[in-house]
């Protein structure tokens, strides 16, 4: 017997994967199963939270290789933005130079944990080989009039000489230098993503395999509000402004109206007060707003501040006058930059109203027995319509789709779609990115580059000073161009794209990741798309889901994609946790991953991660534990190599298991625990991804085969003990093909050690006798509203969610259910379970 050495094991089986070539994926696959976790930025080393990550990615493509799938489980790099930038003037070290050593050194570590990665596949987005690519779809975007260019307001940090993010402003100040954050009017590139917004907010209801929350996100972050556009006409108008157009989602509380209030952006508002007495505090009010940084506008305003414009307009149905204010709650970028102040019936109108004593009046009447003090705050619910003319009666929904079209009728109004979705400004005053593939010319205008002359390289030979601008605008070999259309001298654009454009696409290159003609194979796409699962932090529920929604419907749409959606099924996992909290630098409680796998090998450190919480949940990091992982793996080690000799002869004689009523009744109980364990953990890792479940149960089979070992040692040449060492192989196999998706490499070695040549990898995952394990499942009938559409086998002690879930999993049965939401549940226990539809 030899002790568990892990580091010989580890090394010795990851070598031999290699040698092998076990994980590449073929192009042309009769089974594809495209499992993928959200790639790194290369900051220098792996973290706890890329271990979750990308272990449980990969016990899901082990689980599927052993399935008969063919697996595609590339790795690759997110590899430009800022802190390679920061890095080079910090340190003086190219960010190209600095890149590519951190991919280096967590390539090593990746390997280091045995991660099943066809490493052929790999890519790099700084590399020109990808990002020409993305060039080339902007051009193509281009002229289809999805790119386009636009001055809008940003946050400008006027020492760092660039743009900021709203996250990158700390209290009004810029998070790298400090200074004060400024409004810069400024041009940049946009793609148009709201023109996919009402189809990217349908197609949500066929994201199934996606959690209801990210969903939810991604739901409210398009933020589709039907409502409707209504002209209040000024009591003044001129020849240059007649009327004011409000957008509203209530028009059944028009009769409330006792104000218009417009944001200080509103082209109008200046217009308005111009010539009034109000003049002079307009402007004032106007200028303090644009102080404010942008981020503060674009969100909710704790107080509500406001002016009188000096001018009126006339209630469209009842003429009378109504002051018009601006109001620092009215967004711009939201309708029309101007809404109708209800304040009986919106909680912010009511707060203005009352600080500015405006009148307050009721128009919706809330339903009988419904406690509301008008004097208290608005009633924002719906209502019948009192005090609203010949509307008087009507309930909300009826009246609002009544006195819009009156309204229309008049001329005045008309129903409207709007979105809370902005066009993606793409633009950055970075250095490391993409170069935006465009020419400005001062005869010309804005010409593209030529296609042939792709890809715009980004020059290396630059020097990085502590002023933190990029380097690119001084570089004259790279500004100064020819103009491809008239020859005249021109200059490029010295922007780069936000580096969420490279990780909107990555998914479908690695599906072709050598192809040098093209960005992406149609073919070989197709072969692969949609990713079937993807897995990466719920922090990535809005802006990188929803730009691969987007950029996948894109690159459909010219032609290189045949599917709308990229990702099949989603899942977020947790957080790695330590003390309670979040594991950083500046807390002090970070858990080195080199050290783990340097003390108890990446088998055990893969084995905590995996068994100390369900994937989707935050795991908290406990030392204890993970030395009872390692104690567990050091138990499944003795157990196979003490008895090395009885499980291998067991294993030959297999045919000594059946008939199972030949055996006596412990080994037949032995049998029962190895099938319904098979069952037990293929059900876990077929429904919800459950490691730790589907652990616990190999643990409970290991203290059985355990148990039965100590108490009857069990001579090999008898023939009871050949019986039971055929039991007992079976178990221990069991075991150690169970175990492998999630301890490669242990696994392999004992495999190979009880005399198997094949690897676990391209052995198939074992399959239960039902018959044996029978008394341990039910077959549940499925009906979908009241109707048969099948039968599904699940273990006896499942959970109505998982046999939600698992019916979720049969084609056969989502058929009945296509584009439709599950509205009620009915489960019979043991026997039926009735999906009520809509
Ligand atoms: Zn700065
Ligand atoms: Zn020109």
């Amino acid at each position: 017997m030899s002790a568990y050495d892990f580091r010989a094991v580890e090394e010795r089986q990851q070598a031999r994967w290699e040698e092998e070539n076990l994980f590449i994926a073929p192009d042309d696959p009769s089974r594809p199963c495209y499992v993928l976790e959200m790639f790194p930025y290369p900051s220098g080393r792996i973290h706890m939270g890329h271990v979750r990550n990308y272990s449980i990615g990969d016990v899901i493509a082990r689980y599927k290789r052993m399935r008969g799938f063919d697996v595609l489980h590339p790795m690759g790099w997110d590899a430009f933005g800022l802190p390679a930038e920061n890095a080079a003037i910090k340190h003086g070290i190219h960010p190209a130079r600095w890149t590519y050593e951190n991919i280096a050194y967590m390539r090593k570590q990746l390997k280091r944990l045995g991660l099943s990665y066809d490493w052929r596949r790999e890519i790099a987005t700084c590399d020109p080989a990808y990002y020409r690519w993305e060039q080339l779809f902007f051009l193509e975007m281009y002229e289809k009039g999805l790119a386009y260019r636009k001055t809008s307001p940003v946050n400008w940090c006027e020492s760092c000489g660039t743009v900021l993010a709203n996250e990158q402003v700390l209290d009004g100040r810029c998070w790298r230098c400090d200074s004060p954050v400024v409004e810069k009017e400024l041009e940049g590139w946009f793609l148009r993503i709201t023109a996919y917004a009402e189809e990217l907010l349908s197609a949500c209801d066929t994201l199934r395999g996606w959690p209801e929350k990210v969903l939810t996100m991604q739901r409210n972050w398009i933020g589709k509000s039907v409502g409707a556009r209504i002209t209040f006409p000024l009591a003044a108008p001129t020849a240059s402004l007649s009327a004011i157009d409000v957008f509203t989602t209530r028009p059944d509380t028009l009769f409330g109206v006792t104000f218009l209030s417009l944001s200080p952006g509103h082209p109008a508002a200046l217009v308005l007060a111009s010539g009034t007495s109000q003049e002079s505090a307009v402007r004032a009010f106007v200028e303090q707003w644009g102080k404010a940084p942008v981020m503060e506008r674009q969100t909710d305003v704790k107080e509500k501040l406001g002016v009188f414009s000096g001018a009126f307009a006339r209630h469209p149905l009842t003429g009378e006058e109504i002051p018009i204010h601006l109001a620092n709650f009215v967004l711009m970028e939201y309708g029309t930059g101007a809404v109708m102040g209800v304040p009986a019936h919106d909680q912010r109108d009511f707060e203005y109203a009352r600080r500015y004593s405006l009148p307050i009046r009721t128009v919706i009447q809330p339903k009988a027995g419904t406690s509301w003090d008008p004097n208290e705050g608005a009633w924002e619910g719906p209502g019948r319509l009192v005090s609203s003319g010949m509307f008087n009666g009507m309930e909300s929904d009826a009246a609002k789709e009544a006195i819009v079209a009156h309204l229309s009728g008049l001329g005045l109004g008309e129903k409207t779609v709007s979105y809370r979705l902005r066009d993606w400004g793409i633009s950055r005053q970075r250095y490391w990115g993409t170069p935006i593939p465009m020419i400005h010319c001062q005869r010309c205008g804005i010409v593209p580059v030529p296609r042939k002359d792709l890809p715009v390289v980004l020059p290396t030979d630059c020097v990085f000073d502590s002023s933190g601008r990029s380097p690119l605008p001084s570089l004259q070999d790279f500004v100064n161009v020819p103009c491809p259309s008239c020859g005249g001298p021109a200059r490029r654009d010295t922007d780069t794209m936000d580096t969420f454009v490279e990780s909107s696409w990555y998914f479908a290159r690695y599906t072709c990741p050598n192809e040098g003609n093209a960005p992406i194979d149609p073919k070989r796409a197709a072969a692969w798309l949609p990713v079937d699962q993807y897995i990466g932090g719920i922090e990535h529920a809005i802006l990188h889901l929803l730009y691969s929604r987007f950029f996948t419907r894109v690159l459909r749409d010219l032609g290189y994609l045949q599917v709308d959606e990229p990702f099949t099924n989603l899942l977020t996992q947790g957080m790695v946790l330590k003390d309670g909290a979040k594991m950083s630098k500046s807390k002090g409680n970070v858990v080195d991953p080199d050290a783990m796998i340097q003390r108890y090998g990446a088998d055990t450190v893969r084995l905590f991660i995996l068994f100390a919480a369900p994937p989707e949940k935050d795991l908290e990091w406990s030392d204890q534990a993970v030395e009872g992982a390692h104690r567990f793996l050091q138990r499944v080690w003795r157990l196979v190599t003490e008895n090395l000799e009885g499980l291998s002869s067991g294993s030959r004689n297999k045919e000594l298991l059946d008939p199972i009523d030949a055996l006596p009744a412990e080994l037949r109980a032995i049998r029962r625990k190895t099938h319904t364990t098979i069952l037990r953990v293929t059900d876990d890792l077929e429904a919800r991804f459950h490691f730790n479940t589907a652990i616990s149960a190999v643990m409970e089979l290991v203290n059985e085969v355990s148990a039965f070992l100590s108490q009857a040692p069990k001579n090999a040449q008898d023939a009871d003990g050949r019986a039971a060492w055929a039991v007992l192989a079976e178990a221990v196999e069991g075991i150690l093909l169970l175990l492998s998706p999630m301890v490669p490499h242990m696994t392999e070695e004992l495999w190979a050690m009880l005399g198997h040549k094949v690897s676990l990898s391209q052995t198939p995952w074992p399959q239960a006798d039902r018959q044996i394990a029978q008394a341990e499942t039910v077959r549940i009938a499925v009906q979908v509203n009241g109707r048969l559409r099948g039968e599904i086998e699940v273990p006896r002690e499942a959970t109505e969610d998982d046999i939600v879930y698992r019916v979720m999993q049969e084609p056969k049965i989502r058929l009945h259910m296509e584009g439709k939401r599950i509205v009620k549940t009915i489960h019979v226990p043991g026997r039926l379970l009735n999906l009520v539809v809509k």
